[in-house]
This record gives C-alpha cells, sequence and structure tokens, in this order.
C-alpha cells in the first residue's frame, strides 16, 4: 500500500523532520516488483530506504520512498573452509553479526554494532576497525528498478573501494539490494591491531581470545566514542577520510610534524578527517541544538530539532575551512537527500 505525506523523522538517525511525497514498504520480492510496476513508482524520484542511518533529508522528499523490509538469513553452503550465509537486506546489520558470531561464523565481527540494514552495507563497502565488508563479500541478489529484473552482482562486479561501490557510481538508483551472501570463515582469523581493540581485549584478560571477544572489544570502543543516535541524532562520520598527494601532507607537516597518515602507495596518504577538523577547531562546536560531536569530530550532530539544511550548511563551513587550512577537499560520506 502507498501512502501519502508520510514523516520521515523516525527512518532517518540524524532525527531530522522531512516528509516523502509517497512511501511503501515491501516484505517480499514479489511485493517489491508489484511496486515497480506502480505508476506512482514508474513516474516519481524513488528513494530505497533500509535504517536511514547514512542519510541527512535537507528537504521533503517529492517521489516515492520504498522502505525494505525484506527478512530471513539462512547458510546456503560450505566448502572446506567456509560457510556462504545469505542474508535478506531488511535484516538489521548488528543482528546478521550477531547470529554469525553466535553459530560462530567467522569474519564480520569487527563491524559489530554498525546501524542499519544489510542491503545497504554493500553500497558503501562499510568498513571499521581495519575490515570492510569486501573482506567476506561472496555475491548479492539485486532487482532492477526499471525492469523487475533479478540479477546477481559478484565481488569484482560491485567494484568495491574505499567507502565506494558500482552502486554509488556507475548504477546509482539503478537497483534494490535484495540479499547479500557473505563467505565466512570456518578459522577464525582475528583483527585486533587496529585502533584500541587490543588495549581492550587486554582488559578483558582473556587466555584465549575469541570472535565473541573481539565483537565484545569493539562494542565496548564504539559504546564509549560514538553517539547512540536513539539519544543524539547523527550518521556516524559524516566525512571520508581524505587520500592526498604526498606533496600535500608534506606541507602540512612543515606545520604540524605529529599529522598522522596511513600509507596508500608511494605518492599517496590517508589523512584522517577526524584529525584536520579537530586541528581547525571544530570538535564539539555547538551551534545550539547541532554541531559537531565533543568526542569524534568526524560526527555531525543534531541535538534535536535541527533542520537537515543546518546540518548540511555546517558541513559545507567545515570543508571550506579545511580547503582554506590545508589545501585539502573533504569529501561527504553520507547520502545528502536533496
Ligand atoms: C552511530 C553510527 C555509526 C556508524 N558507523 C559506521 C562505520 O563504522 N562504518 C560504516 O561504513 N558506516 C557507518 N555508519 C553509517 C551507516 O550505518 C552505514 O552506512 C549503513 O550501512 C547504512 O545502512 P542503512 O540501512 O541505514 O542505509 P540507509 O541510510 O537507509 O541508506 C543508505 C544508502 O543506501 C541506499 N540503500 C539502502 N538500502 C538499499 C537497498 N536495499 N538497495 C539499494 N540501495 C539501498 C539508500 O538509498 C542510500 O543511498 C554509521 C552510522 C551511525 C549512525
Amino acid at each position: 500500500m502507498i501512502s501519502e505525506f508520510e514523516s520521515l523523522k523516525a527512518h532517518n538517525t540524524f532525527g531530522v523532520s522531512a516528509q516523502a511525497r509517497y512511501f511503501a514498504s515491501f516484505q517480499t520480492i514479489d511485493e517489491l516488483r508489484e511496486l515497480l510496476e506502480h505508476p506512482i513508482v514508474r513516474n516519481n524520484p524513488r528513494l530505497v530506504l533500509g535504517g536511514g542511518s547514512n542519510m541527512l533529508f535537507i528537504r521533503n522528499f517529492d517521489g516515492i520512498v520504498l522502505k525494505n523490509e525484506l527478512k530471513g538469513i539462512e547458510q546456503v553452503s560450505e566448502d572446506e573452509h567456509h560457510y556462504y550465509v545469505k542474508s535478506a537486506a531488511g535484516e538489521v546489520w548488528h543482528e546478521l553479526v550477531m547470529h554469525c558470531i553466535n553459530a560462530n561464523y567467522a569474519g564480520i565481527e569487527n563491524l559489530a554494532l554498525i546501524p542499519g540494514c544489510v542491503g545497504a552495507s554493500p553500497m558503501q563497502n562499510i568498513g571499521a576497525y581495519g575490515v570492510e565488508i569486501k573482506d567476506v563479500f561472496h555475491s548479492l541478489e539485486a532487482i532492477n528498478i526499471a525492469d523487475g529484473s533479478m540479477r546477481i552482482f559478484t565481488l569484482d562486479e560491485c567494484k568495491f573501494g574505499y567507502r565506494e561501490s558500482i552502486f554509488k557510481r556507475d548504477e546509482k538508483d539503478c537497483w534494490v539490494i535484495v540479499s547479500v551472501t557473505f563467505r565466512l570463515n570456518k578459522r577464525a582469523v582475528l583483527h585486533t591491531s587496529y585502533g584500541a581493540i587490543e588495549e581492550e581485549l587486554d582488559q578483558m584478560h582473556l587466555d584465549n581470545v575469541t570472535i565473541k571477544d573481539v565483537a565484545k572489544a569493539v562494542i565496548n570502543i564504539r559504546s564509549s566514542k560514538l553517539p547512540d543516535p536513539k539519544k543524539i541524532g547523527n550518521a556516524g562520520s559524516f566525512f571520508k577520510n581524505p587520500v592526498v598527494p604526498m606533496a600535500v601532507y608534506r606541507a602540512i607537516q612543515e606545520h604540524q610534524n605529529n599529522a598522522p597518515c596511513f600509507p596508500i602507495d608511494e605518492n599517496h596518504v590517508k589523512v584522517p578527517a577526524g584529525w584536520l577538523i579537530e586541528r581547525a577547531g571544530w570538535k564539539g562546536k555547538n551551534l545550539g541544538n547541532y554541531g559537531v560531536h565533543d568526542k569524534q569530530a568526524l560526527v555531525l550532530v543534531n541535538y534535536g530539532g535541527a533542520t537537515g539544511s543546518q546540518i548540511f550548511d555546517l558541513s559545507t563551513s567545515i570543508i571550506e575551512d579545511i580547503k582554506q587550512k590545508f589545501g585539502i577537499e573533504l569529501e561527504r560520506e553520507v547520502n545528502i537527500i536533496a
């Protein structure tokens, strides 16, 4: 059923007010295909919505929002070293992670507590604590918005990069992802060297570290550093970490010799955007009912009642300031829905 003038406030983790001209949810692929044939869907802009944790509405959406509610997780096959687990796109990402941990399927424990749905995870190749979904991705099924046909995308076809995939570029707005199949390890290879995971594990005084412990460490760290969207509106990291030519980084180092970076190749490094924003004096900036989080400068927050365009304008001011101070153009990670 298609409803009209639906509030999107509860459908975005920034908690900003916005309205969808039309709104429909689907629980089966048949329902989705039926919707895609409807004149309202054919003749209006479309927006596929998962958990709304990576988008900022800066005005009402004058089209149809298609809310994905496809459910189901199953192990579809296995080989000597792997389990293949297929999840419907509407499953909550963290619940899939916990399901895998409880079944002892290894590989996504570092991605615990990332908000949102499974269907959005390939969109920007979600990542945290040294792991990205491309590391455990097998394939996905997607429905073509134009004709309802189904296509399987393999790992190579998704063209994953840092917070990137083909679905944000060449194939933008063409597909509804309906399921994702992950290739998880029977024998765990733990990734604990990133961020404060090792420190956190040390405090847990364990003899034998398991994937469950790594997930617990990640959950503890994330809960202490990131604002809970249920309490303070936000969409996680608002900006990507920029990859810059070595010469740009060296110029920063002349004034800030402790500037952090991660090597990318001989000529490029990645500079943490949070460090740049903090150095430029924005960390904890409070503009009344919105601002920059005081523990994590990458996160813009809505303390309640801010509009999407106020938050967007703040992001523009930060981008301009960083460009002026460091010669680096920050790119937004959050999808702006205008
Ligand atoms: C507190 C917090 C922490 C976060 N931490 C991280 C992190 O560590 N790493 C990280 O990568 N991200 C992080 N994020 C961002 C976000 O959680 C992820 O990008 C997540 O995958 C978004 O899922 P969603 O279902 O909410 O997507 P939505 O916000 O609903 O949608 C995001 C984009 O994907 C599209 N989309 C959604 N579902 C589908 C589908 N089924 N088919 C086609 N297109 C679809 C939407 O149209 C939109 O363009 C964080 C967000 C918050 C609030």
